[in-house]
């Protein structure tokens, strides 16, 4: 392919200034395909259920060295399948994988993604919450946060706020508030030329001299938002060194206290060496490694780190309508849905309403209340009267929030992988219960094998589709 010549320059320096990294194939890297991967959730699957979902999935995946969770998959196999549907796993490109994996999220933490969609990293972090702590994250464009939204949704995390915000806002709002900051910054995209052409073309009009003030901007209010003693992982896919080891090294010098972590060595992961301009950082080469290209580099602030509590807080006064509306809700889940064990995991907060949603949010909201936000914990479903009555409607991502066992026995209809009433609910049609050991009448939960997908309403051996139109495939 036809690189920027600008780039190529840019290169040239890197390489006479770095002889130790071999350039030997690194422009003919871009006329190979990218290796594609996939991420399974760390919330939804062990471990050990991993080697069956993959014997569905395909025979040739393998797993990528710098990621616990991550699988390169064949050129061919589609990344959409009934456990994508079921937030099973996320199609993400296996450089993207590293920077989640380094910043290592623990239950209780609260992180900050400053710019995250379509929120690829987002959701692992939140899966490595595994309920407890929270998540925000934020992205500045609107129309990506879209996408974030669904990823999110997908997922099922339930402790996570997603922004639509500029960084500085953030800062002003939430000083020393996380524990661990990641900032998969807007770069050049170097490392991306290979997969998207318009990479190349937008490297015309965002090179690097347009971008690094950005990112710049973006640390700097990083820093604020960060407690003592806490993390930032910062992440590009550019090879450029303004951009990347030069930008952070230049971030040190104005903000002192912060170290660099070092990670041991990762087949596939670069570590730039004592003596080099950033030593700790790590890089992704595609001449060597086969993905696209990544910088990535873990950052400590000195300080010792406070914990921070989570509560639940309510805001305001709940109309009556809206009481009546989360009591359905409630008891649409004690007694349609959910077994003994789902119930000991609801968590004894009651459901706030925005508008007709309902939400199970476990944190105090009103530190969020001037910042633009997109979604504020775990959408429950809807309220709305019909005819002088309440009635509640529950939403997908209650769903997809659902584990297995949370589920009554006689409230899930597990359907094989290879059962073509996958796709078919999928698609919004009526299904039916034939061989299913459910009840024969109200409320269930259609899944593929243990992950749930849906809800669904029995009566008999029909089942009504509930799955929203909007999620529908073609
Ligand atoms: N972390 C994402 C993921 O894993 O899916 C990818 C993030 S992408 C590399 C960079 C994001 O930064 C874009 O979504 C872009 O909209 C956002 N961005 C652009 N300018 C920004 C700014 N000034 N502040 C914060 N985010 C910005």
């Amino acid at each position: 392919m036809k690189l920027p010549e600008k780039f190529a320059t840019e290169m040239e320096g890197l390489f006479a200034r770095h002889p130790e990294i071999a350039r030997e194939g690194f422009y003919e890297s871009f006329d190979l395909e990218g290796r594609r991967g996939v991420r399974f959730s760390c919330s939804k699957t062990a471990p050990d259920v991993r080697p069956s979902l993959l014997k569905d999935l395909s025979e040739q995946l393998s797993p990528v060295p710098w990621c616990s969770c991550g699988y390169y998959i064949s050129p061919d196999m589609s990344n959409r399948n009934p456990y994508y549907h079921a937030g099973v796993y996320y199609p993400q490109e296996p450089s993207a994988m590293l920077p989640a994996e380094v910043i290592a999220v623990k239950p209780g933490e609260t992180v900050l993604d400053m710019c995250a969609a379509p929120g690829g990293k987002a959701c692992r972090m939140g899966e490595d919450l595994h309920g407890s702590g929270l998540l925000v994250a934020n992205e500045i464009s609107f129309e990506r946060s879209k996408a974030l939204l669904r990823n999110i949704e997908r997922s099922g995390i339930p402790n996570v706020v997603i922004l639509n915000e500029n960084p500085d806002n953030i800062a002003r709002e939430l000083p020393g508030f996380f524990d661990k900051i990641l900032i998969d910054a807007p770069c050049s995209g170097e490392g991306m030329f290979r997969r998207d052409p318009r990479a190349c073309r937008s490297y015309e009009e965002y090179g690097p001299a347009q971008i690094a003030p950005v990112q710049k901007s973006i640390l700097d209010a990083a820093d604020i938002c960060l407690k003592d003693g806490g993390e930032i992982v910062y992440s590009t896919c550019t090879f450029c060194e303004d951009e990347d080891e030069g930008q952070i090294a230049a971030f040190m010098a104005s903000h002192p206290g912060y170290e660099v972590i070092c990670h041991p060595e990762i087949k596939g992961v670069t570590h730039n060496a004592e003596g080099s301009l950033l030593p700790g950082s790590m890089r992704i080469w595609p001449h060597i490694s086969g993905g696209d290209g990544h910088f990535c580099v873990h950052l400590r602030k000195s300080g010792e780190r406070r914990i921070t509590k989570m509560s639940f807080v309510p805001s305001y006064k709940v109309p009556a309508s809206a009481r009546r509306g989360a009591d359905l809700a409630r008891e649409f889940l004690l007694s349609d849905i959910l077994s003994e064990d789902g119930i000991r995991s609801l968590p004894d907060v009651p459901f706030t309403c925005h508008g007709s949603g309902l939400f199970l949010i476990e944190f105090d909201e009103k530190l969020f209340e001037h910042l633009k936000t997109v979604k504020t914990g775990l959408y429950i479903g809807d309220f709305k009267a019909v005819s002088n009555k309440t009635v509640f409607s529950p939403s997908n991502s209650l769903a997809l929030w659902l584990s297995r066992r949370m589920i009554r026995e006689d409230s899930y209809i597990a359907l094989d992988y290879g059962d073509d009433r996958v796709i078919r609910y999928l698609k919004g049609e009526t299904i039916t219960a034939e061989d299913c050991r459910a009840k024969k009448n109200g409320s269930v939960v259609i899944g593929v094998k243990d992950y749930p997908l849906g809800f669904g309403k029995i009566s008999g051996q029909t089942i009504k589709n509930l799955y929203p139109k909007a999620w529908r495939i073609m």
